[in-house]
């Protein structure tokens, strides 16, 4: 069997929905199990009117509700009963004046629920053979609302119970992702995003043969083709490699959801429901040999850099740990560090709390604070293997300051900072020299 994961933007409208549903038409030879995200949008309408409803804006509430009833019932004119609970569920928040987590999973999953009712109706009536499965009766979890984990053993016997003879049959199996259980029976979510988190953990427990994630882009690209015009698709990428480009904002997926899927040796494809004719890219436990030195260059904007330099750190032990106290109090997490005898350099991408911060660094030395720099990352899996990275790096932007560098922690990447108003050229001159030529077999145009 194969998973067959559709996220939001791919079910987001009746036309979606039929294209995808198509799409898993032409795969039914492969068994498969579909799953689905709630419709584009309505994950983040169901949780703005609960919070509306809990702070005794009942109007707005619903006229949330009024349109996630419109958009669901068009599709689904059964659906207009969920809305009833939904409105009385609103009522009763409206009149508690709270949204705790437990209850925010309760109101996030009729997106699910409903998409799933919806694809596994469309399925139907396009003359297959398809049956819903309540992601609530197989998916079972801990009790951590909000971010929950799967209890693999359970859900992979319920999962067998409730799927394995249909998708024997021939038949296809649909289930909302992103929601499930506790043991009890008490709605749970697995975070923002979960629905991959679904797919990896029924291929897992259903030793899936592949799992497609199905989703609006072509596939991960070695830069953002937004800057790189002639940016490449790359066609198969390891799980490590895949991560680190994730911290990037490739928002592609969070490989992390993805884990216990590969861990198993199950391929995950990413793959683009508006051109179903593309191949993707495929995401590996282990990176395959590759004529080019990287993958792909990633960029993170908005990076902050803070410096601390000390005479007191000459020779002294105990520093560098009283520096991190500071920021593990305000509870911000260090992305780069760099260090010289006597200044320690780091990076922050959440400044919620710098001010606090800095005041209490000063009390270790002089600060500087510098913002709006950019992080720079080159990706690949022969970085560890392969002298002279740097030089071609810099060769190829020599004319650009270099704030700060970080190589050697992790094998495969190599990552620096500039300016951000020289990220552009820098990632255009990096691409232009690693991607002059191309690994047909790692590479590919996309689309
Ligand atoms: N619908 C959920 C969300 O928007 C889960 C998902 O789409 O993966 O976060
Ligand atoms: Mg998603």
């Amino acid at each position: 069997m194969i998973v067959m994961k559709f996220g939001g933007t791919s079910v987001e409208d009746a036309a979606a929905i039929d294209s995808s549903c198509h799409i898993v038409r032409e795969r039914l030879s492969r068994k498969p199990f579909v799953i689905v995200s709630a419709l584009g949008g309505a994950t983040n309408g169901l949780l703005e009117a609960g919070s509306f409803a809990a702070r005794s804006e009942l109007g707005k509430a619903m006229v949330i509700a009024d349109r996630l009833e419109y958009r669901h019932t068009e599709l689904l004119p059964s659906a207009a009963e969920h809305f009833v609970r939904l409105r009385e569920l609103l009522k009763a928040l409206a009149a508690i004046g709270e949204f705790s987590p437990r209850t925010q999973d309760l109101i996030a999953s009729y997106g699910e629920m409903l998409s799933s009712l919806i694809f596994a109706d469309r399925m139907k009536r396009l003359g297959v053979d398809v049956i819903h499965v309540d992601a609530r009766q197989c998916m079972v979890t801990d009790d951590r609302f909000g971010k929950a984990s799967p209890l693999m053993d359970v859900t992979t016997s319920r999962l067998e119970e409730a799927a394995q003879p249909h998708l024997n049959a021939g038949r296809v199996v649909v289930m909302g992702g992103y929601i499930a259980s506790t043991l009890a029976g008490v709605t749970t979510t697995l975070g923002r995003g979960g629905s991959d988190y679904s797919a990896a953990v029924t291929g897992a427990a259903l030793n899936a043969e592949e799992i497609q994630i199905w989703t609006d882009v072509d596939g991960m690209m070695t830069a953002d083709p937004r800057i790189v015009s002639k940016a490449w698709k790359v066609k198969e990428i390891s799980f490590d490699e895949a991560s680190e480009l994730a911290y990037f904002g490739a928002k592609v997926l969070h490989p992390l959801t993805v884990l216990p899927a590969v861990e198993k040796n199950i391929p995950v494809y990413i793959l683009n429901s508006r051109k179903p004719k593309g191949t993707g890219t495929k995401i590996t436990l282990e990176a395959r040999p590759c004529k080019n030195l990287i993958k792909s260059i990633a960029c993170k904007r908005g990076i902050t850099i803070v410096t601390v330099s000390s005479s007191r750190m000459l020779m002294a032990h105990g520093f560098l740990r009283a520096l991190f106290e500071v920021f593990d109090r305000h509870h911000t997490s260090v992305d780069m560090v760099a260090t010289s005898e006597v200044s320690v350099s780091l990076t922050l991408d959440d400044v919620s709390s710098l001010k606090a911060i800095v005041q209490e660094l000063k009390q270790l030395g002089d600060v500087e604070v510098s913002s709006q720099t950019a992080l720079i990352c080159l990706v690949g899996n022969n970085l560890k293997y392969t002298p002279g990275v740097a030089r071609r790096a810099f060769g190829s932007i020599a004319d650009i300051n270099i704030l700060m560098v970080s190589h050697g922690a992790s094998n495969i990447n190599f990552s620096f900072l500039v300016d951000e108003k020289d990220a552009n050229t820098a990632i255009k001159n990096l691409h232009a020299d690693f991607f002059s030529e191309v690994d047909p077999e790692v590479f590919e145009t996309a689309g």
